[in-house]
């Protein structure tokens, strides 16, 4: 069925891969975005990374005990900021549980999928919109300093390839042969020729343009504040300029979703995940294809004739400041890699920071709540919204449509925690 009045609570890369996907079934959507057009955040600040190569979930064998051991030190590439937080220590506690072998077996494929929908999707959307958002399609290196750092990666290598995902173990000098335009200090990295990039600003930009479009309103400068429910329905958002009355909902809204879900009796378990990208402007080179530094956990991405370094994931309440020691810490780490890359360059760099919304289990969390017959959440990305972002509107859009998903979505669903609550509640 379609012709449905679709809201969706946000205008992120996220909201706006929804509202694209639902304007195309026919539904007619309208965007409630409290931000500018032009705004900061982290749909805008990312690296731009499209990876199939990131089926391993944030939760992960090794991953408490890798944060513990980098918490201490304020330039390393993970912090949670200390806090008496009722919501932090049940975060942490859920991820600790997440953190197991048998979650990432679980997990690997259901990722891969996804990205490699996305994936798709991006190639369709370059060749019909004029490659409006420079997508890059030659795929990633992870590079790695150490030895030690080469056999880690070796390993995810191997696990890639046992689900089928393209990836090739390289040493300096081979890793050299296909990134000739920056002299590097490395041990080997892993290609992973599957992956690409895009420039963030301008996906946002052909994506609002292209909604635009197909009809969608976008209402920027709108703030909403709460919900009206009737029975098992929502029947209308309130905002900052009145209320509005739709047939679905969709939750969009980033980490702020935990809150707006909150005022609904609803548990979506997020903390954010601050992230920083330094972007200069006229780098002294231009890489050709966009890497990872393994070991410091930096993104790499050139943006036309820019260059990104995107990085950081502090665990912080909702704050948007920018931690000057996280930049050190970024800037140091990229001149271990590209010596010729010194802290003088990165002068007059242009910094900004978003607020990933960080799920414990490293799964974003997509699909209708069982509480509201017309409620939906799409959100819960941390570092793979843009990555993830259009087959989560795909799914949505299909869900709303009353059509069978293109991907399995049950460990997505936004009701997983407050199940598996429900359950221990019952056992107890
Ligand atoms: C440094 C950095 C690098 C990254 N690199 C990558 C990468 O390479 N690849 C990748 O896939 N991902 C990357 N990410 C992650 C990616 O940016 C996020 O997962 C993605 O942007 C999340 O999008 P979103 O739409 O869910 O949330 P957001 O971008 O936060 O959008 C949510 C929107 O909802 C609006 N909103 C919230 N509350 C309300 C309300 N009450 N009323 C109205 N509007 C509201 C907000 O204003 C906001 O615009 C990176 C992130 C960072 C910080």
């Amino acid at each position: 069925m379609t012709g449905k009045r679709v809201l969706v609570v946000g205008g992120g890369v996220v909201g706006l891969c929804v509202a694209y996907w639902c304007a195309h079934k026919g539904h007619r959507v309208v965007i409630v975005e409290r931000g500018a057009p032009e705004r900061e955040g982290c749909s805008f600040a990312n690296a731009g990374l499209v990876v199939p190569s990131h089926f391993v979930p944030l939760a992960s064998p090794g991953i408490v005990q890798l944060g513990l051991r980098w918490m201490w030190s304020p330039e390393s590439p993970f912090h949670v900021e200390p806090r008496l937080s009722a919501d932090l220590l049940d975060w942490g506690w859920k991820v600790w549980r997440a953190a197991t072998r048998e979650h990432v077996e679980r997990a690997a494929p259901v990722l891969r999928d996804l990205h490699l929908a996305s994936r798709a999707c991006f190639q369709e959307w370059a060749a019909r919109w004029d490659n409006a958002f420079e997508f890059v399609d030659k795929g990633l290196l992870a590079l790695c300093r150490t030895e030690r750092g080469l056999e880690e990666e070796a390993q995810v290598a191997g696990f890639a390839r046992r689900l089928g995902v393209a990836a090739d173990v390289l040493s300096a000098a081979q890793v050299a042969a296909i990134e000739p335009s920056l002299r590097m200090s490395i041990a080997g990295g892993v290609y992973f020729p599957r992956d690409a990039h895009l420039t963030p600003s301008r996906l946002m930009n052909a994506l609002q343009r292209e909604t635009q479009r197909m009809g969608v309103q976008m209402r920027h400068h709108t703030d909403v504040r709460g919900w009206r429910v009737d029975g098992d329905r929502v029947g209308a958002v309130h905002t900052s300029a009145g209320p509005v009355e739709a047939d679905e909902f969709v939750l969009c809204g980033g980490i702020w979703s935990a809150g707006l879900g909150r005022q609904l009796g609803l548990r979506l378990p997020m903390q954010a995940g601050k992230g920083y990208s330094l972007t200069l402007a006229s780098p002294p080179a231009l890489p050709g294809v966009c890497a990872l530094l393994s070991e410091a956990r930096v993104a790499m991405t050139p943006m036309g004739g820019a260059l990104r370094f995107g990085g950081t994931m502090e665990i912080t309440d909702i704050d948007e400041r920018i931690n000057p020691a996280r930049i050190r810490g970024i800037v140091k780490s990229v001149g271990r890699y590209f010596p010729d890359l010194t802290p003088s360059h990165f002068a007059n760099a242009s910094v900004r920071t978003g607020l990933r919304p960080c799920s414990p289990d490293g799964l974003p969390y997509v699909g209708r709540f069982g509480r509201f017959a017309n409620l939906s959440a799409a959100t819960g990305h941390a570092m793979l919204g843009v990555s993830l972002g259009p087959i989560t509107g795909k799914l949505i859009a299909e869900i709303l449509s009353d059509e069978r998903p293109s991907c399995a979505i049950a460990a997505l669903s936004p009701d997983r925690y407050a199940e598996r609550e429900r359950s221990l509640e019952r056992a107890a």
